[in-house]
């Protein structure tokens, strides 16, 4: 069956100046809003000698402080009595999120059904733009918990006729594939790389399923293990980045960067002291403002949040598919930064090297790295730990060797200290499930700091 072009075309093909000026609309809505209805943001204005009024635009944004998880943590109990971003009445409250919180306490999110219908238009545009349409079954291997993910993505394939088989976060019997035969399924790049694996081992092929697409969110992923995934099923793997606090962000089939449905949220690019917005082209992190409908309301508003992302503005111009709304490149994990001797090393650069196309002949594309001081002071050592698929490979040195060249492709600064042998490279061998992490519960950390303070 053939897929509608757009979801939303008006909205999504609208003229960059006409696109700007219902961004601005929006903006003055949702701080008005916001003054109105969420105490927080009530005596935040105040606080700061803010008029609301005099927030135009949404480059008046840049005016407004930035408030991040830590600022929502502190206003909601146990910290406060009440939960001060709450910015609609109880009763209109459809559903409580919380995010997972790493660190302490879990983020509360109360969602209206009006953000619901909000969020889910959101996944909808970003699936038409991605081919789905009427007939799809897709298998939603994302978690259904407090997470709004999985929830929300349900009702978008309700409002666009496709079917869901709820899978949620567990593992899946190849089973459903031939029973149900699903044409996508959305899951972490790792998942449908093991269920790849878990396909080949009962004899059969991915490329031999009814899968027609797969898309990938959740997590952050370098280009590279992408395009082993999209070669290992010889589909085409897109790209969505969602998240509780509303972003969603997906990749149409132009394949040219994630598109930001910019009439519904608004991402501002920062410097790292997060006092200016960089240029178009240039990273920096991502702070988003949730954009109001006129007359909307929203039971949890976020103004100048920092996402503790870091990403790249592509493209403002209309693209390929005909959407005019901005594109970014895959946002990377602040969390998963860490500097050695003055380089940032994230763990996507991590991947990027593992994922090398000669290497995956014997390793699965599972990983692990970890930072430790060196012998001497200062220096520093990473030990990468690859899973291989068989028994120990024989051109070990082949993969080291791809590893690094890859992993210092762009950091000529730690080349540098490589060659000199302040920072060391060594890498252990595993077999399947031989690797730390399997031995620990939920999300694996792939990248660890190990050195002391
Ligand atoms: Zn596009």
């Amino acid at each position: 069956m053939t897929a509608g072009r757009y979801y939303a075309e008006q909205v999504e093909t609208l003229g960059r100046s006409d696109l700007n000026a219902l961004i601005d609309e929006r903006v003055r809505y949702t701080i008005r809003y916001a003054n109105e209805h969420s105490p927080f943001y009530r005596h935040w204005l105040k606080e700061n000698r803010i008029d609301y009024t005099d927030i135009r635009g949404h480059e008046d944004l840049l005016h407004l402080p930035i408030c991040s998880g830590k600022t929502i943590r502190e206003h909601q109990p146990p910290v406060t009595s009440d939960f001060r971003f709450l910015s609609a009445d109880l009763h209109d409250i459809f559903t409580i999120h919380e995010t997972s919180g790493t660190s302490g306490t879990p983020k509360s999110f109360f969602l209206t059904w009006e953000d619901w219908k909000r969020y889910a238009e959101k996944y909808a545009r970003s699936f038409v733009s991605q081919g789905f349409g009427p007939g799809d079954r897709v298998v939603v291997c994302a978690s259904y918990g407090m997470n709004v993910g999985a929830n929300t993505m349900t009702l978008a394939a309700k409002n666009i006729g496709m079917t869901v088989i709820p899978i949620g976060k567990c593992d899946f019997a190849t089973r459903v594939l031939s029973s149900y035969r699903p044409t996508a399924i959305v899951g972490s790049v790792f998942k449908l790389l093991r269920l790849a694996r878990k396909i080949a081992l009962e004899g059969l092929r991915p490329q031999d399923t009814s899968v027609e697409r797969l898309v990938a969110g959740g997590e952050s992923f370098a280009d590279e293990s992408r395009a082993y995934l999209a070669q290992l099923w010889g589909r085409p793997v897109f790209n969505t980045y969602g998240s509780t606090e509303g972003t969603m962000c997906g990749e149409c089939t132009a394949s040219s960067g994630l598109h930001v449905p910019e009439d519904l949220v608004h991402l501002d690019i920062y410097d790292p002291q997060m006092k200016a917005f960089v240029p178009d082209g240039e990273c920096g992190r991502g702070v988003l403002t949730t954009l109001l409908p006129v007359g909307g309301k929203a039971g949890t508003l976020l103004i100048n949040y920092d996402t503790e992302d870091t990403t790249v503005v592509l493209s403002r111009e209309r693209c390929a598919c005909g959407r005019t709304h901005m594109r970014i490149i895959n946002p990377a994990r602040e969390a998963e930064t860490f500097w050695a001797l003055g380089t940032a090393i994230n763990r996507i650069d991590v991947e990027a090297a593992v994922f090398q196309v000669e290497s995956m002949q014997d390793l699965t594309g599972e990983y692990e790295a970890f930072l430790y001081d060196g012998k001497s002071r200062g220096d520093v050592v990473m030990r990468v730990g690859l899973e291989c698929s068989g028994p120990a490979p024989t051109d070990r040195r082949d993969i080291e060797d791809r590893f690094v060249a890859r992993f210092l492709k762009y950091k000529r600064d730690l080349a540098r200290h490589y060659e000199d042998g302040t920072f060391a490279i060594t890498f252990t061998f595993a077999g399947p499930s031989g690797l730390e992490l399997h031995t620990l519960k939920g999300r694996p950390k792939r990248l660890i700091d190990r050195r002391p303070g």
